[in-house]
Parts: structure tokens; C-alpha cells; sequence
């Protein structure tokens, strides 16, 4: 008889801190032992000296999620988190939305509603809180950290979504209340609003013209305004899909006055640029509509540097996944829609991870180890799935991508799983693309094939964030307020 499900030979291993070469032995979806000629699995792979990783974790992505004006999110949980097994991520942390005037208990029944038997994948919920009454800071925020929703985002911007300033510290309370995690996206809702109108005003309704009404300084100024309440508050925070320099500039100041504020980016940041949104074929920019937009080369550096040397701990797509045809899409606000009225976002669950290991990693900018911990186990960690989650380590989930590397292939949006009609990534090349994904020791891709079933999938309750609630700094902080 076989001691394991499943064992994984010849494994060359990485996770955040180690790479070694084992045997991976796998039995009731969790990995059981590591080591050298392990015993017999009832079934076995021989990863024949390719890297073994943790499956990647996508703390950033829109999935199905509840829109204000006509469009519609075109990734529902089955098609979305078979998108993301087929590119080697294996969890992902999709956001229960609050809707202005709804209660944020309403919105994760009606989010558990749309996930329910749906996911191949494991998933978790963060919140999104739009609407901070009474109620919500005081009864239900507390309730939900309780059950497992312990990070929320917040925004600064879009109408439908913002918080006032004061609502935004008394969100940070909460969180340094009971220690959960507050994504924040900084960008300074009255200068972009003011700039659209005058853009608009003259004409300029074009889809180019959305990086225009979105400038550097919104981002860096409200970068800062949200460091400064987070230090106020005396809480770190996470800063969610930072574009460029000034904003880095705001998270390397923070850090040089010891505060805890962590970030992300995207790999819009990396691989697309304001010109993409200025297309010959003006409409066709609408495609690469997301906020903060993309910047230029010389701004790509910088997030590449952010990404070298430790500004960023994680790296996530943002997928919010909208058609470029059809009424529900870009243009369900009509063809001539000016580029405010165009839905924001762009899909990219799939390429995340074969983007980053074939340009950070096959050109040497990155260490395997940084990959790792950027998109899979700091993110575990961050959101509080480690060590369930995040790495290959006894008892842990069987979560597992076997890579095929040195291999020569363009992005094509034909190849890949999601439901949008495009990838704004569509012809760059990649020399890497998980060969095998394993989730809970279950094959969801291999070869060229999707094998994972709809409702393979368990929701995740996360425990509170490994960076553990600071001790109060004796010189500042209103620690006093509990
Ligand atoms: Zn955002």
C-alpha cells in the first residue's frame, strides 16, 4: 500500500527564504514530508529538476463584483479562478464591496451568493467599505475581523467608493483595534475630478486622455495623506497598486521615519505605459483604462527598483475584468463614451506570475526568493493564510506550480481562460509558464489542460496579519485611544 496521494520526485524547491531539491509527498491535500527517496505515492510526478514553487496567491482582484453604472464584470468565480489555476495561482483574495447604504453583512452574503460552489480555487474575502456609518465601525467591522474578513480596502477616489478623510481615520481605528489590515487607494479624488471637467471642457474626452486626469501628484499627494493618517492612528497600512516614482518616493519616506506602511504594485506598472492608452485606433486605448494609469519607462524602472529592493512585499494583478466589445463592457456607457464614463480596470489573474518569473526572474533583476515572497508568501502573510498557505513546508496545503522555463511564447489572449476579449499584455513575450498547477494536491492544469471542477474551491476564513499590531511609539500616535 501507498503512503501518499501523491509524490512530486526530483523537486527543485523555492520559497521565501530556501531553495533545495526534494521529493514533495503529498496525502489528504496538504504536503506531508519532504525529503530525499521519500516513499511510495499512489500516484507520481517527476518534476525531473524544474523549480517546484508555492502555487501564487492574488491578493488583488475583482471577481463578479457589483458595478454603478451599466457595466459588468465579465469573470464570474468559475471562470476567474480557472484563469488564475491555468497561470499558476492557486488562492486568490477577491473583495466583498460594500454599496453606499448597505449594510457590509449584506454584501458578504451576497458575495458567498456569487462564490458558492463556483471556485476551483481556494479563496478569502477582503472587504471594501464605502459606507462607514456607526454600525459598521462599531459593530460590524469588529464582528466580521472576528469570522475571518480581516483586511479591507478603502478608497480615496471614484465617487460610488470614497471615504472623507475622517472617515478614513476612523476606519484605521478600527483596524488598530483589532489588528487587521487596511488597503488604501491613494489618489486625490478633487484634483482628478477638477482636471476631467477641464479636460472635458476642451474637448478632450478621448480614452488618452484618463492618464491626463490622473497625474503622478494625485497619487503621491493622497500616498502621503493616507501615511500620515495611518501614522496618526498608529496602524500600519498597505498602499495598493503604486505607479510611480512620487508615490515611491512617499512609501521610502515612511520607511526612513520607521513607519509600517507596506505596498503593492501591478504588472500594468511593469509592462504598459500611457502611450498604450493613446492609440492610433482612439477607442482601442480604452483597454488599458485602469487607475492609477500606467506611466512611462522611466517610471517602470522605478517600480522594477521598488520591486528589487524591498518597497514592495507583494505584487498582485488588480484583474477587474470588463469586455472591450458588447453593451456591458468598456463602452456600455455607448461607443462615444468619454473616457470617465469608461469602466476601470484591466484583466490579468492569468499572466501575473509568468510576467514577473520571465522578466524578474530569467533576466536576473529578481531572486527566485523575491518571487516567491512577492507573489505568494508575503501575500499569505500579509492577509493572514500563513502558513496554511505561502510556502512548501510540512502542513502545508498541497498549493504547488511545477514551471516550465526556457521556452519561447508570446502572450496570446486566444490561449488563455478568462472571459474578457483581450489582454492588454497581448503579444509580449514570455520564456516561463507553470506546466503543472496543484491545488490541495489536486491537478487544475497541466499540459495545456484545464482539469479543475467547479467547487473544488474552499472559502478561506484569514486570521489576523503575521505584521503583528505595533507597540505604541512613545513620541507620537494617539495610542491613548485604544
Ligand atoms: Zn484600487
Amino acid at each position: 500500500m501507498s503512503e501518499f496521494d501523491l509524490v512530486i520526485r526530483n523537486a527543485r524547491c523555492a520559497t521565501a527564504a530556501d531553495t533545495f531539491c526534494a521529493d514533495i509527498a503529498i496525502r489528504d491535500g496538504r504536503i506531508v514530508s519532504l525529503g530525499e527517496a521519500l516513499g511510495k505515492g499512489k500516484e507520481e510526478i517527476d518534476a525531473a529538476g524544474r523549480w517546484v514553487l508555492p502555487g501564487g496567491i492574488d491578493g488583488h482582484c475583482h471577481l463578479d463584483q457589483p458595478t454603478s453604472d451599466d457595466s459588468r464584470m465579465a469573470d464570474d468565480f468559475v471562470s476567474g479562478t480557472r484563469s488564475a489555476a491555468c497561470g499558476g495561482t492557486t488562492t486568490i483574495i477577491p473583495f466583498a464591496c460594500q454599496i453606499k447604504g448597505q449594510s457590509l453583512r449584506a454584501a458578504v452574503d451576497d458575495y458567498h451568493q456569487r462564490a458558492g460552489n463556483k471556485a476551483c480555487i481556494d479563496y478569502a474575502f477582503h472587504l471594501i467599505v464605502t459606507d462607514a456609518t456607526e454600525d459598521v465601525l462599531k459593530r460590524e467591522l469588529p464582528e466580521l475581523i472576528s469570522e475571518g474578513y480581516t483586511s479591507f480596502k478603502i478608497y480615496m477616489t471614484y465617487d460610488d467608493l470614497k471615504l472623507a478623510d475622517r472617515e478614513v481615520i476612523d476606519v484605521l481605528a478600527v483596524a488598530r483595534a483589532h489588528g487587521a489590515m487596511v488597503m488604501v487607494h491613494a489618489e486625490n479624488a478633487d484634483c482628478i475630478a477638477w482636471l476631467t471637467e477641464r479636460l472635458l471642457a476642451n474637448g478632450h474626452s478621448g480614452p488618452k486622455y484618463h492618464a491626463d486626469a490622473h497625474p503622478m501628484l494625485a497619487e503621491r499627494e493622497a500616498t502621503h495623506r493616507a501615511i500620515a493618517y495611518a501614522e496618526l492612528v498608529d496602524v500600519p497600512i498597505l498602499i495598493v497598486h503604486v505607479s510611480a516614482r512620487e508615490a515611491v518616493e512617499q512609501l521610502r519616506w515612511a520607511h526612513s521615519h520607521g513607519l509600517r506602511v507596506y505596498a503593492e504594485t501591478c504588472p500594468q506598472y511593469l509592462f504598459l505605459t500611457a502611450d498604450d492608452l493613446a492609440h492610433e485606433d482612439e477607442q482601442e486605448g480604452a483597454k488599458c483604462i485602469c487607475s492609477p494609469p500606467p506611466r512611462d519607462k522611466a517610471n517602470q524602472e522605478v517600480i522594477w527598483s521598488g520591486l528589487e529592493n524591498g518597497v514592495f512585499q507583494v505584487f498582485s494583478s488588480d484583474h477587474a475584468p470588463f469586455k472591450f466589445a458588447g453593451p456591458d463592457g468598456k463602452f456600455s456607457a455607448g461607443e462615444d463614451a468619454s473616457f470617465d464614463k469608461i469602466p476601470n480596470g484591466i484583466p490579468g489573474l492569468e499572466t501575473r506570475l509568468a510576467l514577473l518569473f520571465s522578466h524578474g526572474v530569467e533576466t536576473g533583476r529578481l531572486s527566485i526568493e523575491q518571487f516567491v515572497a512577492l507573489t505568494a508568501t508575503n501575500v499569505a502573510k500579509m492577509y493572514g493564510l500563513y502558513p496554511r498557505k505561502g510556502s512548501i513546508a510540512i502542513g502545508s496545503d498541497a498549493d504547488l506550480v511545477i514551471w516550465d522555463t526556457g521556452i519561447q511564447r508570446k502572450i496570446r489572449n486566444a490561449a488563455l481562460h478568462h472571459e474578457v476579449d483581450y489582454t492588454p499584455y497581448e503579444g509580449i513575450p514570455v520564456n516561463a509558464w507553470p506546466a503543472i498547477t496543484l491545488c490541495r494536491g489536486q491537478r487544475v492544469w497541466q499540459d495545456g489542460q484545464y482539469l479543475g471542477k467547479e467547487g473544488m474551491g474552499e472559502f478561506l476564513p484569514c486570521q489576523l496579519p503575521t505584521p503583528a499590531r505595533p507597540k505604541p511609539r512613545p513620541e507620537g500616535g494617539v495610542s491613548w485611544i485604544g
